[in-house]
């Protein structure tokens, strides 16, 4: 099987508004409040006009945490449980 030749775009209304990005690969959905997340440029957009600006902020604010804090948060969530480091 080789599934690197297939290139899914999305729709032309869930195209990156900052930069046009439509492979699918790039563009990540939040099914939790219906955002997108492109991986081109960062940008956070609102794709089905659902969310309000605060939730696109609050995706945003999300988003630059976890960026600055990956490797904190990775780890404890992989083993958040079994160490217990009192
Ligand atoms: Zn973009």
């Amino acid at each position: 099987m080789n599934d690197q030749t297939n290139n899914e775009s999305v729709g032309e209304g869930f195209a990156c508004p900052n930069c046009n990005e439509t492979n699918a690969d790039n563009l990540v959905c939040n099914e939790n409040n219906g955002l997108v997340t492109c991986l081109e440029c960062g940008h956070v957009y609102d794709p089905l006009g659902t969310a309000t600006d605060e939730e696109i902020e609050a995706e945003e604010l999300r988003l630059s945490n976890l960026d600055d804090e990956k490797a904190e948060n990775t780890v404890s969530e992989l083993y958040g449980e079994q160490m217990d480091m009192s």
